[in-house]
């Protein structure tokens, strides 16, 4: 798959017109896909043990999505087979009141991923040019000193992200963002779906039905953040997501392409570290076989 396709260009202000949700680039079904789906995570699962080995660059990635646009199932199928040990994942819900004691960035910039290691961003900071900017109440409560909120404030915080994100990748973090793009009948669908399947009413939550008649701010807020911050060193990309193998198949694709850039290789061993591991080698050699000495763990 042509991944490239969907990768949002910088100031491209038309990236979510010119894909469909419905998208499914070549491929006609589900079936396909998974095989395909599968023989990426094969590739995925080892290049990140070779990027945990490394342990030089950190590997972020953002998920992005309106209600019920499969980002969470997506972060679930991309991730199975990966090593837990370095794998932090992180949801963003509406910020705590320590959280809105900080700066928007702050409680992001603490979860960030550690170098080897990969993080996943189930929603981010982006939350703070998306949902605050469609409901500007919410903005009043980041206790921000009057003379700085004003019309202004969305430039900025777009400049504010692009130079944290700049920063980021100077210090060896690779960083990919993802919009999981539906369309707001298939939305309708999925919410009826939660609504009507047992299992999936705890799920159902009656401000997103509500937040549907704000489709169009939302859509807008995307549209500026899109284009305003995707950048060649933190690319946006567009996921057709309103069929879920499909969105899952293109997040994996580019996942598989990022890590064969990043390219990651077993730390390399000097001649000195290989003679001190001889060494050690002797000396374990020389040591009298487990049985001939009591072992103090095994006495009671
Ligand atoms: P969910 O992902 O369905 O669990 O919902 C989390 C909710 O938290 C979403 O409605 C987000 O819009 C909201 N949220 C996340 N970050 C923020 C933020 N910075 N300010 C306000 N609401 C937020
Ligand atoms: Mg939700």
């Amino acid at each position: 798959m042509n991944i490239d396709r969907y990768r949002v260009r910088p100031g491209d202000r038309s990236a979510l017109s010119r894909h469909r949700p419905g998208d499914t680039a070549t491929l006609r079904d589900k079936n396909a896909a998974q095989e395909r789906l599968l023989r990426s995570i094969t590739h995925l699962e080892e290049r990140l043990e070779l990027l945990n080995a490394q342990n030089e660059r950190a590997l972020l990635l953002v998920f992005q999505g309106m209600d019920a646009s499969g980002k969470d199932g997506a972060i679930k199928h991309v991730m199975s087979g990966v090593n837990p040990l370095f794998t932090e994942v992180h949801m963003f819900k509406q910020p705590s009141s320590e959280e809105m004691d900080h700066s928007f960035l702050w409680r992001a910039v603490k979860a960030l991923p550690a170098r080897g290691n990969i993080g996943i961003f189930d929603r981010s900071y982006y939350e703070d040019v998306v949902v605050v900017r469609v409901h500007p109440e919410l903005l009043n409560l980041q206790q921000l000193p009057p003379d700085l909120v004003g019309p202004r404030i969305w430039n900025e915080r777009f400049e504010d992200i692009r130079s944290l994100e700049r920063h980021l990748s100077r210090n060896g973090t690779v960083i990919r963002k993802f919009f999981f793009h539906v369309s707001k009948e298939e939305q309708r669908e999925r919410l009826l779906e939660r609504f009507e399947t047992a299992d999936k009413n705890w799920k159902f939550s009656a401000r997103d039905v509500r937040e549907r008649q704000n489709w169009a701010k939302y859509a807008a807020a995307y549209r500026e953040l899109l284009g305003a911050t995707s950048t060649k060193v933190a690319p946006w990309y567009v996921i057709p997501a309103d069929h879920k193998w499909f969105a899952r198949l293109g997040a994996g694709a580019v996942l598989v392409q990022t890590l064969m850039e990043i390219d990651p290789r077993f730390p390399r061993v000097s001649q000195e570290q290989r003679d001190a591991l001889q060494q050690v080698k002797h000396e374990l050699e020389a040591q009298a076989p487990d049985g001939a000495v009591p072992d103090p763990f095994a006495q009671r």
